[in-house]
C-alpha cells in the first residue's frame, strides 16, 4: 500500500564518473603524480566518498584548504599523502604533523609556529614551501624567498622540518595565451632553482590546477592539482566543453515538485511579481532556493527539465523555493525536475547555470547546500 515518496530534492554523485575523470586527467599527465582536491567538501560532491573514490583512480596525493579539512579526512580512516594550505595562526600544528600531513608554509609566521609544534611532538613536520610567482594571493613573495628558504634549512637541520615540496599557483591558467602564465612559470623555475642550489631537496614540485593540467603540459612537474575538472566540469567556456574535455560531470541535482496547480492568465508568480503568466498556465514549486544554493542571480534565468521538457526559472528564487512555468504541460507532484546533470536526458548542466546566473561553474556545484542529501552512486570501484 504504502510508497516511499520521493526526497525532497538530493544531489546524485556518480562517483565512477568521478574515478574516469581521474583516469582521464593522469592521462594528460602521464610523467606526473596527481593530487586530488577535495577542499570545501569536494566542490560540494562529499569529500570522503569523492577523497576514496579518487585514490582508488589512482590519485596518490589528496588536498584541502584547511587543516581541518585534511584532518577531517584522517579521522575517516583516509591514508596515503594529504596536503593542506590555508594556514591561519593558532591552527592545529601539532595534529598536522601527528597526523603526517604536509603543510604549506606561505611565510615566516607558519615556518616559525610549525618548528614549535615539531619541538612539542619529537616529530618533524613535513612542510612545503609556497611561492607567490604572480597570483598575489597566499605564498612567498620572490623578495622574501631567501630568507624563509634559509629558515626552512635551518629548521631542517635542527631536525624539526622536512621540505617535502616547492610550489606555486596560477591567476590566469583558465585564460590559454595569457601573458601572465609564461611568467609565472619563468618565476618558479627561478625559485625552485634558488631553493635546490640552497640545499633543499623537494620530493614533489608542482604548480598546475585543473586548467594547467589540461592545458600546459610544460607546468606538470611532479605532480598536478586537479579540482574542478575531476568532478567533471570545464574550468572555463574557453577550455570547450566537459564532453570536448573528454569529462563526465559528477553531480546531478534533481528534486520534486512540491505542487503543481492552474493558475489564470495575469497571476504573479513568487515576490516582487517578476513574473506574470501570460494565459491560464500549470505552475509547478521546486522545493529548492538559495539556502540551497540556487543562485538568487539566476531568477527568471535557471534552466531545468521537469518532465522530458526544458524550461526556465519562473520569477524570483527565494530561500527555500521557485517556481516553473510548466504551460499545458500534464504533470503531477513529485515528478522529478532535473536542475543539472550529466545532460544525457536533456538536462541542463552546471556549466549552463553558470551562465544563467552570471558566474562560474566551480560555484555553482560548491555551494549546493548542506540541506540536500548527497547520494553516492557506483561506490565500488570498477576496476
Ligand atoms: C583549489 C585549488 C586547486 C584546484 O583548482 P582547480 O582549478 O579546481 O583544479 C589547486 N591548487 C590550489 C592551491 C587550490 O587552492
Amino acid at each position: 500500500m504504502s510508497q516511499t515518496p520521493p526526497p525532497r530534492a538530493r544531489a546524485e554523485i556518480d562517483l565512477a564518473a568521478l574515478r574516469a575523470n581521474v583516469r582521464a586527467l593522469r592521462a594528460r599527465a602521464p610523467q606526473a603524480a596527481l593530487m586530488a582536491v577535495v577542499k570545501s567538501d569536494a566542490y560540494g560532491h562529499g569529500m570522503v566518498p569523492c577523497a576514496r573514490a579518487a585514490q582508488a583512480a589512482g590519485a596518490t596525493w589528496l588536498g584541502t584548504a584547511t587543516p581541518q579539512e585534511a584532518l577531517a579526512l584522517r579521522a575517516a580512516g583516509i591514508q596515503g599523502r594529504v596536503m593542506c594550505w590555508l594556514w591561519t595562526p593558532g591552527d592545529p600544528w601539532r595534529e598536522g604533523i601527528e597526523a603526517d600531513l604536509d603543510m604549506g608554509v606561505s611565510g615566516l609566521w607558519a615556518l616559525t609556529e610549525v618548528t614549535a609544534a615539531a619541538r612539542e611532538t619529537g616529530r618533524p613536520a613535513r612542510i612545503q614551501l609556497k611561492a607567490d610567482t604572480g597570483l598575489g594571493r597566499n605564498g612567498c613573495q620572490p623578495a622574501d624567498w631567501p630568507e624563509l628558504v634559509a629558515a626552512a634549512l635551518d629548521a631542517e637541520a635542527e631536525g624539526t622540518v622536512k621540505v617535502t615540496g616547492l610550489w606555486s599557483h596560477f591567476a590566469c591558467a583558465d585564460e590559454p595565451g595569457h601573458p601572465s602564465i609564461a611568467a609565472q612559470l619563468d618565476v618558479f623555475r627561478e625559485m625552485v632553482a634558488y631553493a635546490e642550489k640552497e640545499g633543499v631537496e623537494p620530493e614533489v614540485r608542482h604548480l598546475a590546477n585543473s586548467p594547467a593540467t589540461l592545458t600546459l603540459p610544460e607546468s606538470h612537474f611532479d605532480l598536478v592539482r586537479t579540482g574542478i575538472a575531476m568532478y567533471g566540469i570545464s574550468p572555463s567556456p574557453e577550455l570547450g566543453t566537459h564532453e570536448e574535455l573528454g569529462l563526465r560531470p559528477v553531480m546531478t541535482l534533481a528534486a520534486s515538485l512540491a505542487l503543481v496547480k492552474q493558475v489564470p492568465a495575469g497571476h504573479g508568480v513568487s515576490y516582487g511579481h517578476h513574473y506574470v503568466t501570460s494565459h491560464e498556465t500549470t505552475l509547478g514549486l521546486v522545493p529548492l532556493g538559495y539556502a540551497d544554493g540556487i543562485p538568487r542571480h539566476a531568477s527568471g534565468r535557471g534552466p531545468l527539465l521537469v518532465g522530458g521538457e526544458r524550461h526556465t526559472i519562473a520569477g524570483r528564487v527565494a530561500m527555500d523555493q521557485f517556481v516553473v512555468d510548466l504551460g499545458g504541460q500534464k504533470i503531477h507532484e513529485g515528478a522529478e525536475a532535473l536542475l543539472f546533470g550529466p545532460g544525457d536526458r536533456g538536462e541542463p548542466t552546471a556549466e549552463d547555470w553558470a551562465e544563467a546566473a552570471g558566474t562560474i561553474a566551480y560555484e555553482i556545484v560548491t555551494r549546493i547546500g548542506t540541506r540536500v542529501p548527497r547520494v553516492h552512486l557506483n561506490e565500488d570501484s570498477d576496476e
